[in-house]
């Protein structure tokens, strides 16, 4: 079997109200959605992952002018060689970021027919599921004004533990001052049955992180996630050395290269690559395994479209516990909360928590059944 053809789809769709994490304001989502064909007509999917307000048209060009007419012609299930190419062949301006978000979409494709081919679940293909189901944490509390937003944020909070969720992550980053009186709220709002995780967005310079860190140290956070800019292993260190709070950190890095520096420097507690943009499954299986042997865990970072939600889940079902023991710490899945159209209607089963937690995908590659007149009336072909 060959690769005989690749669609790239850009997806964009205008947020009916706009809101703000600790960076900018959010005013659209998009996403850069790859379609692998065969020459026996069957096709793969795989998405780039639109980072902050990354617009989706960096990943596609670099897929249909790059990486298109290496992928052509190729056998589908030569994952782990295509990759390889890939990869090297964008080495001198690629490396990080959005290129690196277009191998994945072109990896979690193959990926994908890989399953179909083999007729088994991606999970399976990964060596096996070592959870059949996730629990879920509520990602959300996104800004509609800015600060003193306390009050509508532990109302969602409560929402959010209504739904079933008894994780959640929240979005900080607005100021130490209003940082803390908005976990004060939330935790009034739904008592200590809840864990609760939070992310500035590496808003914070390590002082201030560390400030804010010791300020929260008895919420007993799962962790404490981005605190400082990414580039700045030793301010991670800093912070985590420095604060009695286990430290997340790994959406804004890439491949095992990235992540071989964030790792052996023991900057984070959790690793959190996300699979649509880290290098797709290829690259966080390998991610996974330099996690493994610093006993740091990896908790993927989860932030697409249902493409996205479901490598996701089949990534994360089967990451080894770093530190095994009978009551060990599972890793999660991200569930974002927030108004995405892409993630509920781009395929006909999207993935959907059931009392806070979510079940692995049955189905051949991804599991997944792209709803395609959804995807025609809202995306543009990249040409
Ligand atoms: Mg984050």
């Amino acid at each position: 079997m060959k690769v005989a053809d690749i669609k790239v789809y850009i997806l964009k769709s205008a947020l009916p109200q706009p809101f703000a994490f600790s960076q900018e304001w959010v005013t659209q989502r998009s996403s850069t959605i790859v379609e692998i064909v065969t020459d026996e007509g069957l096709s793969g999917w795989g998405e780039a992952l639109s980072a902050g307000l990354q617009q989706p048209e960096i990943s596609a060009a670099t897929i249909e002018k790059v990486l298109k007419p290496l992928v052509l012609g190729k056998d589908p299930l030569h994952t782990e060689v295509i990759w390889d190419e890939m990869y090297h062949h964008t080495k001198d301006y690629g490396r990080k970021g959005a290129v690196i978000g277009a191998i994945s979409a072109i990896d979690i494709a193959l990926w994908d027919l890989k399953g179909k081919i083999l007729k088994q679940p991606i999970c399976n293909l990964l060596g096996g599921v070592f959870r059949k189901k996730v629990q879920a944490y509520a990602t959300g509390f996104f800004r509609t004004q800015g600060q003193g937003e306390k009050k509508r944020l532990a109302e969602e909070a409560s929402n959010h533990a209504a739904n079933g969720f008894e994780l959640m992550k929240v979005k900080l980053g607005f100021g130490i001052q209003d940082d803390i009186e908005v976990m004060n709220e939330i935790r009034q709002a739904v008592g200590d049955k809840v864990e609760l995780m939070i992310d500035v967005n590496h808003a914070y310079s390590v002082s201030e992180a560390i400030k804010l860190g010791r300020a929260l140290e008895n919420f007993n956070l799962r962790w404490f996630e981005e605190p400082v800019i990414p580039e700045d292993i030793k301010g991670y260190q800093m912070v985590k050395n420095r604060i009695d709070v286990p430290i997340a950190g790994g959406e804004a890095e890439f491949t095992a290269f990235g992540f071989r520096d964030l790792l052996e420097s023991r900057a984070v507690d959790f690793a959190q690559p996300d699979i649509c943009i880290a290098g797709g499954f290829t690259a966080c299986k390998q991610i996974a395994a330099i996690a493994a042997v610093h006993g740091i865990q990896v908790n993927p970072h989860v932030w697409g479209t249902a493409i996205g939600q479901n490598a996701s889940l089949h990534f994360l079902t089967s990451i080894p516990l770093a530190n095994r023991s009978l009551f060990a710490q599972e890793p999660i899945f991200e569930y974002d909360t927030s108004s995405h159209p892409f993630r509920t209607d781009l395929a006909k089963n999207p993935i959907e928590h059931e009392n806070g937690w979510v079940t692995v995908p049955e189905g051949d590659g991804l599991g997944l059944e792209i709803n395609r007149d959804f995807l025609n009336e809202n995306s543009v072909i990249y040409r």
